[in-house]
């Protein structure tokens, strides 16, 4: 285990220095649903929690774990669980502590996967999610009452790239002993959000830390500083007896073992039940990504600084949607304090030409994929108005940030002046087209 405080040597380093089985260096993929007991005794401790080893694949696995252990050292947590994407990490990290008949208090400024997710499939199931708009921090306290189990938002949110304000509305939640929630997708090694008081990280594992448009898989990464037990109303599926687990209370069994409650239980009930589990091939594919996240994210971040101030000076672009360069200078500020060592991949930009011109761009577009997707090492493009938000009415899609000349680019990490060309003949295009139009 390294004693470095810097991602790009946590990347490779965390966890075991080497495989304790046959000293493999790189983290073997142990593809296996089941580990052998030693004996019933040693079977009936681990069902009991007395002792800690790998049961079954669905709990835990060798592969995933050298990967929970790295994404836990790189966000300053206490310990991680790996699921099947990141709509199951958001998922789960709710129902862990939300039954029916509560609530969780969730920006506005959502990805639509969770966003349907809040507002149609957890209202089935009885919780209910109060949206806020989060540039008044305020906001999140006037929703809450004494049912709300969390308070949710993601780091970088796109359309809008509006830095949420982390610290400010963690600090309210600490006062009235609610949890924040952060979907640091977008974010990875720029933003820690444990650092600004976050309690739990979640995130689509699919984007960045892949990095190459292999796998879907999410992780759930509990901070180890929120005081469960404190605010024991608030959290009786924390601390009172569970009867899915022989009536123990996970405040007080976890206890010995650190500041860990949320997680163990996480993984001992929902994922138990549920069964969202990242397969161990995906995880050895998320720990290869995340060897070199630190390099590509300064990468990503350099390039989409170019292309947005590439973009700002070109005629055919009323607006460029990029963190730093918002009208908005209190979004601005929250950038600068969120964000360190670049602002992050994406960036955003709207056509004099509309809807039309934001077709043709994407249509023209060579290096640049046309895909709904972000966090690949390849540049990748999307025209939302006809695509992701085509569902939407064109209010609604004001509503969300996206207008119908709106472009998304989740920029690469190729050689920035073959990038640069690929816009430029794409907006020469688009352009020439709208004005003989
Ligand atoms: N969170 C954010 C911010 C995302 O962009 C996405 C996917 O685009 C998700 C969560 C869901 O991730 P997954 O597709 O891995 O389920």
């Amino acid at each position: 285990m390294t004693s470095s405080k810097h991602a790009a040597t946590l990347a490779l380093h965390a966890g075991p220095r080497s495989d304790s089985a046959t000293g493999a260096v790189a983290v073997p993929i142990y593809q296996t649903t089941s580990f052998q007991f030693r004996d019933t005794e040693h079977a009936a401790n681990l069902f009991a929690l007395k002792e800690v080893a790998h049961i079954y694949s669905r709990i835990t696995n060798p592969t995933n774990e050298a990967l929970e252990l790295r994404l836990t050292a790189l966000e300053g947590g206490a310990m991680a669980m790996t699921v099947s994407s990141g709509q199951a990490a958001s998922a789960l990290a709710i129902q862990n502590i939300c039954h029916a008949g509560d609530n969780i208090v969730s920006s506005t400024d959502l990805y639509g996967g969770s966003w349907n997710l809040f507002a149609h499939t957890f209202q089935t199931m009885g919780i209910e999610v109060r949206f806020v708009d989060p540039t008044d921090p305020e906001a999140f306290r006037r929703a809450s009452d004494a049912r709300t189990r969390a308070y949710y938002a993601e780091t970088l949110p796109n359309p809008k790239l509006a830095v949420f304000p982390i610290a400010e509305v963690a600090r309210i939640g600490r006062s009235l002993g609610i949890p924040l929630i952060m979907d640091n997708t977008a974010a990875p090694i720029i933003c820690r959000p444990f650092d600004h008081g976050a309690a739990i990280v979640v995130y689509s594992t699919t984007k960045y830390i892949g990095g190459h448009g292999t796998s879907i898989g999410g992780v759930i990464i509990d901070g180890g500083n929120f005081d469960w037990e404190a605010h024991a109303e608030r959290f009786p599926m924390l601390n009172q007896p569970d009867p899915s687990y022989h009536g123990l209370v996970w405040t007080e069994v976890v206890k010995p073992l650190g500041p860990i409650a949320y997680l163990i239980k996480a993984r001992t009930t929902v994922q138990r039940d549920i069964g969202a589990c990242m397969s161990p091939f995906s995880a050895f594919q998320f720990i290869q990504g995340l060897e070199t996240l630190a390099l590509r994210m300064r990468e990503h971040c350099r390039n989409a600084q170019s292309v947005a101030e590439y973009l700002s000076r070109h005629d055919a672009v009323t607006r460029v949607i990029y963190p730093g360069m918002h009208k908005s200078k209190e979004i601005d500020r929250r950038a600068s304090v969120y964000l360190n060592g670049g602002r992050g991949g994406l960036v955003g930009f709207e056509l004099a030409g509309g809807m039309a011109a934001g077709r043709r761009f994407i249509d023209a577009l060579k290096l640049f994929y046309h895909v709904a997707n972000i966090g690949d090492a390849r540049s990748l493009a999307i025209h939302p108005a006809s695509t992701t938000h085509s569902q939407l009415s064109e209010d609604e899609q004001r509503a969300t940030g996206v207008t119908p000349g709106y472009v998304r680019l989740s920029v690469g990490i190729e050689h920035i002046d073959d990038i640069i060309a690929d816009l430029d003949q794409a907006l020469e295009q688009a352009d020439g087209l709208s004005r003989a139009a």
